[in-house]
């Protein structure tokens, strides 16, 4: 996992606060592979969940599942790297369930939205919120149909099962300011 550092956790929702938890989101995702960072090849996605005191209590980057080999080149091809990659919103989810953290009413950062699967598990977990940059999946130009709807999907999942989701602008200003050390 990488290092913990954590935005301050005084004023709760602020937009500075979810800049920062955002660019946090980001730091995880872009780690280096043997520090929990992603080894996706194109799309490297970040996930943190904050609880309701707004103290981190998990993180995760969308890669292979403990235990499971990630140096296989065959792997990493186009058809194979979603049955073997899992999503950063499910590893940090799982995290925080293994360690018996309070989930209800957290919140969750995450660089892009959240796919119809994650979509249904942050419902199912009855977090309260859900924090993406804005046009995160835009981002993303190699994003497939397939997860472009499947990210379309999620968002209707996510309104129906009321949670709510945050669009936070200029997380890039977040990323010039370090963040402090717990
Ligand atoms: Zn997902």
């Amino acid at each position: 996992m990488a290092s913990k550092k954590s935005p301050p956790a005084r004023s709760r929702d602020s937009w500075l606060d979810h800049r920062l938890w955002l660019a946090r989101a980001e730091q995880v995702a872009t780690s280096p592979v043997s520090k929990g960072g992603s080894p996706h090849p194109s799309v490297r996605v970040g996930a943190v969940l904050v609880d309701a005191k707004g103290r981190e209590i998990a993180a995760a980057s969308n890669r292979f599942a403990h235990g499971v080999d990630r140096r296989r080149p065959e792997r990493y091809q186009d058809g194979s790297k979603s049955l073997w990659i899992n999503c950063a919103e499910q590893l940090a989810m799982m995290d925080a369930m293994r360690r018996h953290k309070k989930i209800a009413g957290a919140s969750l950062y995450v660089t892009l939205e959240p796919c119809a699967v994650c979509a249904g598990m942050i419902g199912e977990l009855q977090l309260a919120n859900v924090y993406v940059p804005v046009g995160s999946f835009r981002r993303y130009a190699k994003l497939k149909e397939k997860w472009k709807h499947s990210i379309e999907t999620g968002l209707i999942k996510l309104a129906e099962s009321g949670v709510r989701l945050v669009s936070v602008d200029a997380p890039k200003i977040a990323r010039k300011k370090p963040l402090r050390k717990k």
